[in-house]
């Protein structure tokens, strides 16, 4: 929809992609939720215009951090943030190596949008 805040989510659990989705619906952020990493970045490539991606550590085929390689590489301006149910001291090192934010699964609509309003450091 015109004039939302494109938000891309990449996470092969279905549960998490559908609560982003519900959570996003009534506010300003049109967010699009797809369950493998290769169709985000071919999203990314098409330039659909995402302000911010969100993506999981761990998922098939490609992890989180290789995602978020690739993704940079083709959208340098993309806000990203990791997201991962394996909240430990190492990988929220690894996103603060990365310069990337990390949200820790469980999360509710509450901390998705904080993340989401979240301003870019
Ligand atoms: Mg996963």
């Amino acid at each position: 929809m015109a004039g939302k805040i494109m938000v891309l989510v990449v996470d092969d659990e279905q549960v998490i992609r559908q609560c982003c989705e519900r959570t996003a619906f009534p506010t300003e952020f049109d967010l699009r939720a797809v369950h493998s990493p290769e169709e985000g970045l071919r999203l990314i490539k098409e330039d659909a215009g995402f302000k911010i991606v969100l993506t999981d550590l761990k998922m098939p085929g490609m992890d989180g951090m290789e995602f978020i390689r690739q993704a940079r590489q083709l959208a340098p301006d993309v806000r990203l943030v990791l997201i991962s149910g394996f909240a430990t001291d190492e990988v929220r090192e690894q996103a603060r190596d990365m310069g990337v934010d990390f949200l820790a699964k469980p999360f509710g609509p509450k901390e998705l949008l904080d993340i989401l309003w979240k301003e870019e450091d």
